[in-house]
């Protein structure tokens, strides 16, 4: 196959400097590389399959990282069964092809284990995988992977849109936020035991499927306006440094951006539409769905409200400050949205 692809590529400059010089010398055409229909002795790609209880398995990676950007290839095969026909599969496996797994998204179910259970198995709201608060070695599985869960609904990160297309959901039992006096949010905490189950699954996963870091959000960063799980308790830094699982920031390069963001009186700068523009594109670049418009409205408070509940739940707020202003900076270069 490398040969016949070197002696594409002579003949293709052959014909190009002959063109260039106007040459008559006959060019011999290449001949494009052909599949043949013909079982080659040796599969293209070597797949060797695996039978266990009925179902058939890639025992090896067929995919070509040079040709997407997740592409190992292996777990189950789901096949068609024509009547009458047979579906040869050893052959001819293609290199283009990548996981429709490309997000792992944490949610909160507001419900307490029993109710979890039954809502997420008995009506219209799914999640591939369930964490509940028993304390035990289980983790409920809802949904078979490759196919999809309804737990993202309306959503967005950098270019992607609706995510139950493209993502594993994994809800986590806990009470969810209830309102103070004050009108704040109260979060309860997420126990020890589910933080670990959650971190051993979403590091299985990303290892699987080569989820990106920047695609480990919780549902909050893919709909702000309209969610707020996992909330402020979950602790993604701990994820972040204990288990080296999602996005986190540099202390050091938040600090010198710190040195700056903190001449700013923010009280003021939140009235003043070219700095809100300035935060509106700094939280769209790092892949929140807002539109900047210079303005201080609902959207942007919550959006602001969501990055801290993610990278500052000391304050989530909903105003921008010194710190949060520091650490959204920091995020931007770490993890730039190509
Ligand atoms: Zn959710």
């Amino acid at each position: 196959m490398r040969n016949s692809l070197s002696v594409i590529s002579l003949g293709l400059l052959i014909i190009s400097c002959g063109t260039q010089k106007k040459s008559h010398t006959a060019v011999v055409k290449p001949t494009l590389p052909q599949v043949s229909l013909v079982k080659p002795e040796v599969p293209l790609h070597k797949p060797r399959i695996r039978h266990e209880g009925g179902v058939e398995f890639f025992k090896e990676n067929i995919g070509d990282i040079t040709k997407n950007d997740n592409t190992a290839s292996y777990g189950s095969i789901v096949s068609a069964n024509p009547a009458g026909y047979k579906v040869v599969k050893t052959f001819f496996p293609a290199v283009g092809q990548n996981f429709r797994q490309r997000y792992i998204i944490l949610h909160y179910t507001a419900l307490d284990d029993d109710k979890s259970v039954n809502v997420l198995t008995q009506q219209s709201v799914s999640s591939h995988y369930l964490v509940n608060d028993l304390g035990d070695n289980e983790i409920y599985q809802l949904v078979d992977e490759n196919k999809r869960a309804y737990h993202a609904g309306i959503s967005a990160w950098r270019k992607d849109k609706m995510l139950n297309d493209t993502s594993i959901g994994i809800e986590i039992v806990n009470a969810g936020y209830k309102t103070d006096a004050g009108g704040m949010k109260v979060f309860p905490e997420y126990s020890e035991a589910q933080v670990k189950k959650v971190a051993a699954l979403v590091k299985d996963l990303a290892n699987r499927y080569m989820i990106p870091p920047t695609n480990v959000l919780g549902h909050s960063d893919i709909a702000p306006t309209r969610k707020q799980d996992p909330g402020p308790k979950f602790p993604w830094k701990k994820l972040y440094t204990d288990y080296q699982v999602g996005m986190w920031y540099d202390e050091s390069v938040k600090d010198n951006f710190y040195m700056t963001a903190v001449l700013e009186d923010y009280t003021l700068q939140m009235t003043v539409p070219s700095f809100l523009f300035k935060i509106q594109t700094a939280l769209r670049d790092f892949g929140y769905d807002i539109n900047p418009n210079g303005l201080y409205d609902d959207a942007t408070k919550k959006t602001i409200e969501t990055f801290q509940y993610h990278f500052r739940p000391e304050n989530y707020s909903g105003m921008m400050d010194a710190e949060t202003w520091a650490i959204l900076q920091a995020l931007n270069l770490k993890y730039p949205n190509k």
